[in-house]
């Protein structure tokens, strides 16, 4: 990985190699709900740092970093560690629920030739059906670029049941044929087509023939950054299926997100 490094003497690239090799990373949970009722269906997996002197830490607060100096892959793959792990301990109170666990998952991971082949042989050693894993994407211009690549990834996983989502969609760079030619099961709305919900009829429309076109594809949406019951509501009326943001709860350690949102 060192030669991955951009700048020479960089403090913290070798800050966070260390933080990485000390494993001081944790992942916090945020429920995903049904809009219809509120019930709890899934969550997704947010990655912290608990920095020895600062405290907890955002994503923002390495994510990037990580993704520039290439520890993201290193990082990357103790969290999707973690997350199975998790799966495996919540195990039976999973069992017939359906729920799901989205992790979000670098492009530099899903173009490396053996990451099906990974996630795969850890969901066997652990035991955790596939049905309950969904690695979310994030489209950007690398995706497109590098998308021979992480085709067959992609595909592999699918194929064995594990769910794909492209999140922030609407941001950016997904094309419809790309939908498809990755079999993408869900798309994640971008929070800004959320919060312009209420302000911009027009909006309204363009994410209700998202969500058309969504269903004639089979996919699966979630809006994210829902936070006021206003946009819900709205949300509700255009049939959204599923949704997440602070108005259903924002994302806490495993151990409080158990007792607010797990059955038992
Ligand atoms: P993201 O995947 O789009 O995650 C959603 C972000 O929005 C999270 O920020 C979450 O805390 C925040 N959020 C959730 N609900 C609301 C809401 O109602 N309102 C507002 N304003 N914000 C909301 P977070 O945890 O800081 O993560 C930031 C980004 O870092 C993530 O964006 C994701 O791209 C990246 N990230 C986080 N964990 C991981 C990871 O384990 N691996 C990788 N590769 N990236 C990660
Ligand atoms: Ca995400
Ligand atoms: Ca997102």
């Amino acid at each position: 990985m060192r030669e991955l490094r951009i700048v020479k003497g960089d403090d913290r690239y070798a800050e966070l190699a260390a933080a990485v090799e000390r494993h001081e990373f944790d992942l916090h949970f945020q429920p995903i709900v049904r809009v219809a009722d509120g019930k709890v269906v899934g969550a997704e997996a947010l990655a912290r740092w608990n920095h020895p002197v600062q405290g907890i830490l955002g994503a923002e607060a390495f994510i990037d970093e990580s993704e520039r100096n290439g520890l993201i892959v290193a990082l990357g793959s103790l969290l999707l560690m973690d997350a199975l792990s998790q799966l495996r301990a919540w195990g039976e109170r999973l069992q017939g629920t359906g729920f799901v666990l989205n992790v979000n998952v670098s492009v530099r991971q899903f173009e490396r030739p053996g990451f099906a082949a990974l996630v795969l042989s850890l969901l066997d050693a652990l035991e955790v059906d596939p049905i309950h894993l969904c690695l979310e994407i994030t489209e950007t211009a690398e995706v497109v670029r590098s998308i021979e690549r992480i085709r067959e990834n992609l595909q592999r996983l699918r194929a064995h049941g594990v769910g794909i989502a492209v999140d922030d969609f609407g941001a950016g760079y997904t094309s419809l044929s790309m939908l498809r030619e990755l079999d993408i099961s869900v798309l994640k709305l971008d929070r800004l087509f959320v919060t312009r919900l209420v302000e911009i009829p027009h909006d309204r429309k363009v994410v209700a023939a998202l969500l058309a076109m969504a269903r004639g594809l089979d996919l699966s949406v979630i809006a994210e950054g829902v936070e006021t019951p206003e946009q819900a509501e709205i949300l509700a009326g255009i049939t959204c299926p599923l949704a997440q943001g602070y108005l259903y709860g924002k994302p806490v350690p495993r151990e409080p997100f158990e007792r607010r949102h797990l059955r038992r």
